[in-house]
């Protein structure tokens, strides 16, 4: 709160806002909006179509708990009248492969190190047909088969991942060793913790930590039974269904699908008022834009202000990074997106690289409602990974410098 004292009154509408943010224990992200107020997303799926998997759905229904089931198409074939009523009874059916391609090292399917993109998307899409053909659903999510997400050896390996983004909502990996951050994620390389051979309280474990940070967990497993290899105990399903469906404990579950939808939704809705320090890309002879969204504040007092789409700033130790890849290295015009009260300009900031800076002071922009745009110098940019850090050049007392919301380098001919 301290933040707020000499500050601008607008300000003030702010200090709801901070509070949240300063109790949810990510630096600038607020909690992840769960459906009805709940604490975490927590997901249940089996992979491979495991003959024993009709029953452990039969105990899920129970409890009227809906998994995702990862299926290959030989296997559904295998027994139709059970995939059949896993369908009825709300379950999601998922994707799982054709042959389930593995590393060779395994030497006991087709080795993904001898795929190509190619035979990979046919595959994807001859099981989503062959599946939907047999169960008359239309897949959604994907999990690799053993969790293995590149194709190709060496210098001709390559990842997958952004073929799964195309064709599918969600994709699924395995034995991952943390839940997946909603607001974070990469929707085709989602995290799955492994759900085989645990009793409920290894399981409780993994959920209090999800619940704690507002996390989506996605437990994974294969068989349903009561003992044995790759399997998920009868017996801590039903105590982890019993414990997810009492309200108390604050956990919305429901298939990947549909929790990876609602996260979707959720983060088109709300991405542009939330601040995700993140990588900005560029390419050839476009502008740079980087905004203050996917900033990474440092500093004792600096504040994201969705609000604004800007970064405010009430000390001189306070500074805002940008990671950005350059792809076309020479000079580039740096143009600044601002506001400022009267009496808070002209202050003198830094902006720089390693290898260059523009230093300048605020210009007035008549109030800190009002934005302004202007070019304020040029900068050398090298090609590849770097670190921008816009900073004030000298340490100030009280006040404030200006609020930052944009930054664009436009490439000079
Ligand atoms: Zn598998």
């Amino acid at each position: 709160m301290r933040t707020l004292i000499n500050i601008h009154l607008r300000r003030i509408s702010l200090v709801l806002v901070l509070i949240v943010y300063q109790q949810s224990g990510f630096a600038q992200k607020p909690d992840f909006p769960w459906p009805d107020g709940k604490r975490m997303a927590l997901s249940i799926s089996f992979d491979d179509a495991r003959a024993s998997n009709p029953t452990g759905a039969a105990l899920l229904n129970e409890y009227d708990v809906q998994a995702t089931f990862y299926v290959l198409p030989d296997r559904v074939k295998a027994n139709v009248p059970g995939w059949e009523a896993t369908v009825k009874w709300g379950h999601e059916i998922a994707n799982h492969s054709v042959h389930h391609p593995c590393s060779g090292n395994f030497g006991w399917t087709q080795p993904l190190e001898d795929y190509t993109m190619d035979r990979m998307k046919k595959e994807l899409e001859q099981a989503n047909h062959e599946i939907q053909e047999i169960l008359g659903v239309e897949m959604v999510s994907y999990a690799y088969p053993c969790g293995q997400t590149t194709i190709g050896k060496g210098a001709k390996s390559q990842s997958f991942i952004p073929l799964i983004s195309e064709l599918f909502l969600t994709g699924r990996e395995w034995l991952s060793e943390a839940p997946v951050d909603p607001w974070y994620c990469d929707m085709a390389a989602l995290t799955g913790m492994k759900m085989d051979n645990k009793d409920f309280k290894e399981i409780l474990d993994l959920i209090e930590t999800a619940s704690k940070k507002g996390q989506w967990l996605i437990l994974a497993g294969h068989e349903t039974s009561d003992q044995g290899n790759q399997t998920t105990y009868l017996s801590m399903l039903r105590q982890l269904c019993e414990y997810a469906k009492d309200s108390a404990n604050g956990i919305w579950i429901a298939p990947v699908g549909t929790v990876g939808q609602y996260v979707k939704e959720k983060r088109d809705e709300m991405l542009g008022s939330i601040n995700i320090p993140q990588i900005t890309y560029s390419s050839s002879n476009e502008p740079i834009e980087l905004r203050a969204i996917n900033g990474r504040g440092i500093g004792p007092e600096i504040e994201y202000m969705p609000e604004w789409e800007a970064f405010g700033w009430f000390t001189g130790k306070d500074y805002v990074e940008w990671e950005m890849d350059v792809s076309m290295p020479g000079k580039y015009a740096v143009e600044m997106e601002w506001s400022v009260s009267d009496e808070e300009s002209g202050k003198n900031f830094i902006l720089e690289t390693e290898t260059d800076e523009v230093e300048g002071a605020v210009k007035k922009t008549g109030s800190w409602e009002t934005f302004r745009k202007m070019e304020i110098g040029e900068l050398e940019l090298e090609k590849g990974y770097q670190k921008v850090v816009f900073r004030p050049a000298k340490e100030f007392k009280g006040g404030a410098l200006l609020d930052l919301r944009k930054i664009t380098f436009r490439p000079k001919k």
